[in-house]
């Protein structure tokens, strides 16, 4: 069995991937900032899969929280071998030139140096050599990192070309150490996200437009997650994978 850790586990992507985890077997650190309701609900969910979880309450721009999501995961199941990167948030459409520096330092924070920080706690912690094994990170990074989001969220898809860059560094600094690093890039997912970036339609709007014509499902991000989690990936690392709908 694999123990992994996902920021942001509790609810839409990291919730979808925590529970496919579950259902191979796998035991999860299911990451939450604010709603331990919700985390609740991905661990009995995660439980009833087939899996094991614990829910371990954390903001990943603070590093002892960070520290602590490890330590209990790995208190609770064993040493953990697969990170998921997944926590992120967006702000309310806008146009650059009306951006806070107050929004822009939250996204940065959060998006960033959250993203660094859970990186490096996995690039310190993964076990590099458990019977030849390795381990995996994966970042959930964003199609608007090539998109760039123009009139809506430049500052997000700055964030997330921040994380396709973190991929390719980290992945040839971890390599020799049996560690493989990639990123998904989801396109227009149905979830809670959308809500809070002041567009609820917006998953609808965007997804009917992309070129399968519909939005994705967290679940189908998900099963990209879990391939590059698992050991079926062993020779991709550095990867930037789409996942997208051909948008
Ligand atoms: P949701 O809003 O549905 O879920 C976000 C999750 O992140 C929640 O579990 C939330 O916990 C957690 N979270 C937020 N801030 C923090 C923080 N500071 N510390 C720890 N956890 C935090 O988002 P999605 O599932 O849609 O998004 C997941 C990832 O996928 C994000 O990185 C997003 O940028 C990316 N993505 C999403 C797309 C989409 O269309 N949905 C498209 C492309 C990328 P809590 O509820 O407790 O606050």
């Amino acid at each position: 069995m694999k123990t992994i850790v996902i920021t942001g586990g509790s609810r839409g992507i990291g919730r979808a991937a925590a529970i496919l985890a579950g259902a191979r077997g796998w035991a999860v650190g299911v990451n939450f900032a604010r709603e331990a309701d919700a985390a609740a609900e991905t661990v009995a969910a995660v439980v009833a899969a087939g899996g094991k979880a614990v829910a371990v309450q954390g903001d990943v721009t603070i590093e002892a929280d960070v520290i602590r999501l490890f330590d209990v995961t790995a208190e609770a199941f064993g040493p953990v071998d697969g990170l998921v990167v997944n926590a992120g948030i967006v702000a309310p459409a806008a146009q650059l030139a009306d951006m806070s520096v107050d929004r822009l330092t939250r996204m940065f924070d959060v998006n960033i140096l959250g993203a660094y920080l859970t990186a490096r706690e996995g690039a310190r912690r993964l076990p590099f050599d458990r019977g030849g094994r390795g381990g995996s990170i994966v970042l959930v990074s964003s199609a608007a990192s090539r998109l760039g989001s123009a009139g809506q969220y430049v500052d997000y898809a700055g964030t997330k070309g921040a994380m396709d860059t973190l991929t390719l560094g980290l992945s040839r600094e971890l390599a020799g150490q049996g560690v493989r690093v990639n990123a998904v890039r989801p396109g227009i997912i149905e979830t809670e996200i959308h809500a809070s970036g002041g567009q609820p339609d917006r998953a609808h709007t965007l997804g009917t437009a992309s070129p399968i014509g519909r939005p994705g499902r967290a679940e189908e991000v998900a099963e990209a997650i879990l391939w590059l989690l698992s050991d079926a990936a062993s020779y991709t690392t550095g990867a930037l994978l789409d996942v997208a709908g051909g948008r």
